[in-house]
C-alpha cells in the first residue's frame, strides 16, 4: 500500500498524524503478514488494524476480551461511518444469529469477537472474507501472565481456519519470555517480525533508594512530595504510594494523614464500597495521595499524578513500570521513588509463596516470579539509566535504551562533579575484557576471581591464570569485582548464554564499550568497608587523617548524604556542601540547629534544606 493511501485511511478514521510505532507496523503488518505489536496500554495498537481493515478488502476479525472496549470502539467507528458490530456473549441468541448473517454477507469492515464465541464461531469463520485477524491483548494466551484466558488457546485453530489472513497480535506485556510464549501458542512462525515501541516517558524521573533508616526513608518520601506536589496545604497534582502489604499501606496512611495530606488508603481488606470512594474522592481531587497495594490504579484517569513512591519493590519490573507510569500521563515532569531494603527480599519471597484461595504453587511458578522479582532489585541496584535499563528489558529500540534519560538519578549521578567518566570507563574495560575471555565458558563470579588475579582450579585449567586480564583489577575485592560486573549486566554489556547455569558473554553493546568505542555510562558499586584506594576516596583520605574513628564515620555518612542530595537535586556535590563544611560537622558534632551556625559554609538557608538530616547523621553515631 502506498504511503499516500495509509495517510487517506489514517484521516478516514478521524486522525491527523501517526504516533510512534503506529506507520511502521502497518507496513509491516502489510509485507510480511504476520506482526507482534507491543506497545503500552494507551499507545494507540487498536489503530493498527483499523487502518488495515478500512484499507483492505473483506471483513477484519478482532478478537478482544474486554467487552466494554470493544463496544467503545465499535461505537467510535460507526460515528466516522466505518460498518462495524461485534459478538459477544452479553448479547441474546436471536442478536447474535442477525449479527453473524450480516458479517457473513459482508455487510462490515470489522467484526470484533469476544474469545468465548471462539468455539461457536467456525460455521460464520468459514463464510468470512477475511484479510486480518487482529488479536488484541495477546498475553491472555500465556500461561504465565496473570491475565491467562484458557478460551484464548482456541486462537490457534481459528488462525488454522484462515491460512490467507494476515495476522496482527497486540499487547502491553512487553516481556520478551511472554512475547515469545504468545508467537508459540498461536503458532506463528518463530521469525515473526516483533515491534516494540512508545515505552519511553521522558517526563518521568525516576529514582531508587535504600534508606539509611526510617527517618531517612519518611524523609526521602516527604521530600519528594514536597518537590512534586507541594506542601499538603496547597497541594498541586497527586500522589500514589504503593504498599506491599496491607499493613504497610495502612502505617503509611496514618503518618502521612498526620502530616496533613488529605490521603485516602486502598487495598483488598476493605469492602467493595469503601474502595469505591476512595477511587472516586483520588479521581474527583479531594484526596492528594492515596497509599494503596497493586489493586489501585485500574481505571485511574487523574492525569496529574505527579509523584508515585514504591515503599517496597512490586514484584517485578513490568509491574514497576506500569505502576509509576500512572505518574505524568499529562507529560508534565513526574517522579517515581523505588524505596528499597534488604528486608523487601524476604518480604516478597512471602508473597510470592503465600497460597492463594487455597491453591498451592508449584515450585516452578514460585521460581520463575522470583526471577521476575530478582531482575527488579537488579535494576534498582544497578548503576546506569534506570529508564534505559527497563526499556532494554523490553526489548525496546528507542533512543532512549541506549542513550539513557537523562533524568533519573543515576544519569544525574553520572554527570555529577564526582563521577570520573575517564577513570569509570577505564575500569569498565577492564572488567569487559575479562568477560571477553571467560566469554560462554563461566559465571560471573569465575570472571571475578579472573580480574582478581585468585587462584582458582577452572582458571588454571583453562590456562586464563596466564593471560593478561589474570589480576588486571587485582586491587579491588573480589566481591564488589562481582557487584560490577551485575551493574554491567543491568546497564546491557554483558549477558546470558545459558539459563539453568548462567555463561557469561558481552553483548554488541558491551563489546563497543570494551574497544572503547563508546564511554561506559556507569556509577561503580559503592564500597563497603575501607575504600579501595586511589582516585577520589585517595583525596578523601587526606582530608580525614586528623579525625578519630567516629569522626571519620560521621564524615563518610554526610558524603553519602551530600552525594544523594546532590543528584536528588541535580547539582554537584560542592553546590550542597564542601568538604571542609563535612569535616568541621565530624569535628565540632553540633546537636542542634543553633549549633550548625558555627560551622563553617551553613547559614540559615543550609539550615533550613538540610539540618535536620545533617543532625540526624551525627547523632546517629
Ligand atoms: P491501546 O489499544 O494501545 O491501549 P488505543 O488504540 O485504544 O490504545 O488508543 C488510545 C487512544 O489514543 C484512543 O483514544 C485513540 O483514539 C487515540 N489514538 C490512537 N492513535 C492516534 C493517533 N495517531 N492520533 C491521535 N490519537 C490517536
Ligand atoms: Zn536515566
Amino acid at each position: 500500500m502506498l504511503a499516500a493511501q495509509l495517510d487517506d485511511a489514517l484521516h478516514a478514521l478521524g486522525y491527523e498524524s501517526f504516533r510512534p510505532g503506529q506507520r511502521e507496523s502497518i507496513e509491516t503488518l502489510l509485507e510480511r503478514r504476520r506482526l507482534l505489536f507491543v506497545a503500552p496500554t494507551g499507545g494507540g495498537k487498536s489503530l493498527t488494524y483499523q487502518l488495515p481493515a478500512v484499507a483492505l478488502p473483506g471483513t477484519t476479525l478482532v478478537v478482544s476480551p474486554l467487552i466494554a472496549l470493544m463496544q467503545d470502539q465499535v461505537r467510535a467507528l460507526n460515528e466516522r461511518g466505518v460498518p462495524a458490530t461485534f459478538l459477544a456473549s452479553t448479547l441474546d441468541a436471536r442478536e447474535l444469529r442477525r449479527r453473524a448473517e450480516a458479517a457473513a454477507a459482508g455487510e462490515f469492515k470489522l467484526v470484533y469477537l469476544a474469545p468465548e464465541r471462539l468455539a461457536q464461531s467456525r460455521g460464520l469463520l468459514s463464510r468470512l472474507d477475511c484479510p486480518l485477524v487482529a488479536i488484541d491483548e495477546a498475553h491472555c494466551i500465556s500461561e504465565w501472565g496473570h491475565d491467562f484466558r484458557p478460551e484464548y488457546l482456541l486462537l490457534g485453530d481459528l488462525l488454522r481456519w484462515l491460512p490467507d489472513a494476515a495476522i496482527l497480535a497486540c499487547t502491553a506485556t512487553a516481556t520478551p519470555v511472554v512475547r515469545d510464549e504468545i508467537v508459540a501458542r498461536l503458532g506463528l512462525p518463530a521469525d515473526t517480525p516483533q515491534i516494540v515501541r512508545g515505552f519511553a516517558r521522558p517526563n518521568l524521573e525516576l529514582r531508587a533508594v535504600d534508606p539509611r533508616d526510617r527517618a531517612d526513608r519518611n524523609h526521602q518520601i516527604d521530600e519528594l512530595l514536597l518537590e512534586a506536589i507541594g506542601d499538603p496545604k496547597s497541594a498541586n497534582g497527586a500522589a500514589i504510594v504503593y504498599a506491599a502489604t496491607r499493613k504497610q499501606a495502612e502505617r503509611e496512611e496514618e503518618r502521612l494523614a498526620a502530616a496533613g495530606w488529605r490521603s485516602g488508603c486502598y487495598h483488598a481488606g476493605f469492602s467493595g464500597q469503601d474502595r469505591e470512594r476512595v477511587q472516586e474522592a483520588f479521581s474527583s481531587g479531594a484526596l492528594d495521595v492515596v497509599v494503596a497495594t497493586n489493586a489501585f490504579g485500574m481505571g485511574i484517569d487523574r492525569a496529574d499524578v505527579r509523584a508515585v513512591v514504591h515503599l517496597s519493590p512490586p514484584s517485578s519490573i513490568e509491574a514497576y513500570y506500569q505502576e509509576v507510569g500512572r505518574a505524568g500521563r499529562d507529560g508534565d515532569p513526574a517522579w517515581g521513588l523505588l524505596l528499597i531494603s534488604a528486608a523487601d527480599l524476604h518480604t516478597r519471597r512471602r508473597l510470592i509463596e503465600m497460597d492463594v484461595d487455597g491453591i498451592q504453587k508449584s515450585d516452578e511458578i514460585v521460581e520463575h516470579k522470583w526471577g521476575l522479582f530478582l531482575e527488579l532489585m537488579r535494576l534498582a541496584e544497578g548503576g546506569s539509566c534506570r529508564q534505559a535499563a527497563i526499556l532494554r528489558y523490553f526489548g525496546s529500540e528507542e533512543p532512549m535504551a541506549r542513550d539513557g534519560c537523562g533524568r533519573c538519578d543515576a544519569c544525574k549521578s553520572l554527570s555529577s562533579e564526582d563521577h570520573d567518566p575517564e577513570e569509570v570507563t577505564l575500569l569498565v574495560r577492564k572488567a569487559l575484557s575479562g568477560v571477553a575471555r571467560a566469554q560462554g565458558r563461566f559465571g560471573i563470579g569465575v570472571v571475578a576471581k579472573l580480574l582478581k588475579g585468585s587462584a582458582d582450579s577452572r582458571l588454571e585449567w583453562s590456562g586464563l591464570d596466564s593471560v593478561s586480564t589474570f589480576g588486571a583489577l587485582k586491587e579491588h575485592p573480589e566481591d564488589w569485582l562481582q557487584r560490577l560486573l551485575r551493574r554491567c549486566v543491568t546497564a546491557g554489556w554483558i549477558s546470558f548464554t545459558n539459563q539453568e547455569r548462567p555463561l557469561v558473554v558481552l553483548t554488541d553493546e558491551g563489546r563497543a564499550v570494551m574497544l572503547g568505542e563508546r564511554p561506559a555510562k556507569l556509577i561503580p558499586p559503592p564500597a563497603r568497608g575501607p575504600a579501595p584506594k586511589k582516585g577520589r576516596s585517595g583525596r578523601a583520605s587526606v582530608v580525614l587523617d586528623d579525625l578519630d574513628d567516629t569522626g571519620r564515620r560521621i564524615f563518610e555518612d554526610l558524603r553519602a548524604f551530600r552525594l544523594e542530595q546532590a543528584s536528588t537535586e541535580g547539582v554537584p556535590p560542592y553546590v550542597v556542601a564542601s568538604d571542609r563544611t563535612l569535616r568541621e560537622c565530624a569535628v565540632l558534632r553540633p546537636q542542634k540547629r543553633a549549633e550548625l551556625l558555627h560551622v563553617h559554609g551553613i547559614g540559615p538557608a543550609k539550615i533550613e534544606r538540610y539540618g535536620e538530616a545533617i543532625l540526624r547523621i551525627i547523632s546517629a553515631h
